[in-house]
């Protein structure tokens, strides 16, 4: 079996789906691994150090022509794909919600389909989520990128030339990446409010040493998988106008609202956004599934009202290394856990549940009921 990890398509994605630290696992399978020229470009590895574990180096033309498997952090365009061999798979981060075209590419060309982003919520499958490991470091380069854009420090420091006051940080939405926020602000000495729709989360956040905020909005609850519920409009139009006068308050506000699978819901409008003070922040996490924040751009700092609106994507690339190792780990994981040594390929056991909702596409087949 060739295994070939092609180099980010995306010049705003530095990792690599593979890293020097983690690779052994893959070599040691058996498979030949072969790896695009430049792949570790953006975490600072050179191709002689890949090929000094073991890897070949090849051209991306080699690496998708030749390969049973291909991994890639984006989906692929259409010529590529058709490129493949017929047979072979594409694993990666595949942002299928936004790309039927390709499952339907993929089948119609017999190339089956692991979306990563599909790894169910299960205890064995924790290893390979790769939404987790890359929102975890995305919440913590949210409050780094937050603080070099106020004016103030966020610890309390008594000095001789007066007393500072903490920052004041409110952390909307207190998933994977809210949670990671709320201990890195803490961490920097900040002090933490935070909310969530999900009232189950209050102990978790009093744990990290932050408070949780109490807005009342009904029935609210979460789905089997962990993901919020949508809320009504009414509930939204409530929660924003009893938040406002938290975020009045704060000096960073970040806001991880998500709704897996669908738009994210806009909790900050321009009322809000009139009442905080000048030169406080908003960053907003969720500016690339449709934004949290009225007005937010990716890549842009918008100025509202003397209040910063930051939104950056792919947020994890910001620490690229990191990034690279917990996705290489997540991405081999999948591959040694689902690799038969006897027949020399990956063995698709739909009776597994990581398999049945991982896999989009088998055979020319279109295999989640998502996507059909
Ligand atoms: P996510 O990225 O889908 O959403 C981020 C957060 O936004 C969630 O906590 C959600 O409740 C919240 N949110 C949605 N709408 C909101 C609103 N209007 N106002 C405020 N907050 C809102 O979530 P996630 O990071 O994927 O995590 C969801 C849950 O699943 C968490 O409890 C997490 O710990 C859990 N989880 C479990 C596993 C596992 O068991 N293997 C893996 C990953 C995450």
């Amino acid at each position: 079996m060739i295994i070939s990890a092609l180099k980010s398509n995306d010049s705003r994605d530095s990792r690599s789906p593979i890293h020097p630290d983690t690779v052994s696992a893959l070599t040691t399978l058996g498979a030949e691994i072969l790896f695009e020229k430049d792949v570790g470009f953006g975490i600072y590895t050179s191709n002689e150090d890949f090929v000094a574990k073991g890897l070949q180096q090849a051209s991306r033309t080699d690496c998708i022509q030749k390969s049973d498997m291909v991994i890639s952090l984006q989906p692929l365009p259409e010529d590529e794909i058709k490129s493949m061999k017929k047979g072979s798979t594409l694993i990666g981060i595949m942002n299928p919600f936004s790309n039927q075209s390709l499952i339907d590419l993929c089948a119609q060309q017999n190339i089956n389909l692991v979306s990563m982003e599909f790894i169910p919520r299960i205890t064995r499958a924790q290893k390979m989520d790769v939404l987790s490991s890359q929102a975890n470091l995305a919440g913590y380069a949210a409050v780094i990128e937050s603080a070099n854009h106020l004016s103030n420090a966020l610890p309390m420091m008594m000095t001789a030339a007066g007393t500072l006051k903490p920052a004041k940080v409110f952390v909307i939405g207190v998933g994977v990446a809210g949670l990671q926020a709320i201990a890195t602000a803490k961490r920097l000495g900040a002090r933490v409010e935070a909310f969530d729709t999900r009232d189950v989360v209050e102990e978790q956040v009093k744990s990290l040493g932050a408070k949780f905020v109490k807005i009342d909005l009904g029935e609210t609850g979460e789905t089997d998988q962990g993901y919020a519920k949508e809320l009504t409009s009414e509930q939204i139009e409530k929660q924003k106008e009893l938040q406002s006068l938290v975020c009045a308050r704060s000096d960073i506000v970040i806001t991880t609202a998500q709704l897996f699978g669908r738009p994210a819901p806009q909790i900050i409008d321009n009322n809000t956004i009139r009442k905080m003070k000048p030169g406080s922040v908003i960053f907003d996490m969720a500016v690339e599934s449709g934004g949290n924040v009225e007005g937010s751009v990716a890549d842009e700092v918008v100025i509202n009202n003397g209040v910063k609106i930051v939104g950056i994507s792919n947020l994890a690339s910001k620490v690229s290394s990191h990034a690279s190792l917990a996705l290489s780990n997540n991405l081999n994981h999948w591959i040694c856990d689902f690799y038969s040594k006897d027949d020399n390929k990956i063995n698709f056991d739909f009776d597994d549940e990581i398999i049945k909702s991982s896999v989009l596409v088998h055979e020319g087949k279109v295999m989640n009921e998502r996507f059909k």
